[in-house]
């Protein structure tokens, strides 16, 4: 397990960019127009052997603070961490276009029952809705921007259903204009729910909703993310969590899949996603 970090400032004196390339960190400067000052922009691992030394420096010149305000990061696994998880968050890299209709999104469309006007909480009761066929390349996973559904290629399908994976259905998506079935993809939609179950949520922010009174939690980015084991349903590769994640109008359930659905995705090569391990607790 590693934590990339992206570590954005703006500076009017550039010294400090020099130093940061002596250390062999990866450095980017970019002067902002009219005396805007420089914006500063880092990439670096916690496992970098000069990773406390960056953050002091970063901190001596410039109130930084790890995880806060300017500090984009991601917790990265292994391969082997992957395969000798017995759960993990499949997280989809690969987003294709939007939900339709994007203008209405998504208050007022045809695929999800809104629960929460104000949190905009969901349940899918029909096709998703796209713009066309997507363009997937090499990819057999993909999502859209706003959303958290999963589409995935025949080819996946297939390999899922020869494995006997258990806990999810093909559904078809259509396209908005012409209510077509999209022959590139079919969402992969996950029905069963787990009970209540993620830990460690004082660490996890999240907003009450004054509506309904739901917690969206902002997206777990820090480490692996610890679920009580009652909360997972039996005999079941697909799951998603109670839980709800998001802000604003964003909301969505964290995708589960056993360690053998990933186990086959790896082997498989397919692209699309990644996983992030969950500690069964
Ligand atoms: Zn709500």
């Amino acid at each position: 397990m590693d934590i990339k970090h992206r570590i954005s400032f703006n500076m009017d004196d550039k010294r400090i960019v020099s130093v940061l390339l002596e250390m062999g960190i990866d450095t980017k400067v970019v002067e902002l127009p009219g005396n805007g000052g420089n914006l500063i922009t880092i990439l670096i691992y916690e496992s970098d052997p000069n990773w406390d030394k960056t953050v002091k420096l970063i901190s001596n010149v410039k109130h930084f603070v790890v995880y806060g305000e300017g500090d984009q990061y991601e917790t990265l696994f292994s391969n082997n961490e992957v395969r000798n998880a017995e759960w993990l968050r499949l997280i989809s890299n690969f987003e294709q276009g939007y939900p339709q209709p994007k203008a209405l999104w998504p208050l007022k469309q045809q695929s999800y029952e809104i629960l929460c006007p104000k949190c905009a909480i969901y349940n899918q009761t029909k096709p998703m809705r796209l713009a066309k066929e997507p363009h997937l390349g090499k990819k057999s996973f993909m999502s859209l921007i706003w959303t958290n559904e999963l589409f995935c290629t025949s080819q996946a399908f297939q390999g899922l259903a020869e494995m006997n994976a258990r806990g999810y259905e093909a559904w078809d998506a259509v396209i908005n204009k012409t209510d077509q079935v999209l022959e590139k993809v079919h969402q992969l939609f996950i029905p069963n729910i787990t009970s209540p179950g993620v830990l460690g949520k004082k660490d996890l922010q999240g907003i009450n909703c004054p509506a309904c009174g739901t917690i969206k939690y902002y997206p777990h980015m820090s480490g692996v993310m610890r679920i009580k084991r009652e909360a997972f349903m039996p005999n079941t590769d697909f799951l998603l969590t109670h839980e709800w994640f998001g802000h604003g109008l964003l909301a969505w359930r964290e995708i589960l899949v056993s360690n053998r659905v990933a186990g086959l995705i790896l082997d498989q090569v397919w692209q699309g996603v990644r996983f992030k391990v969950v500690e069964v607790v």
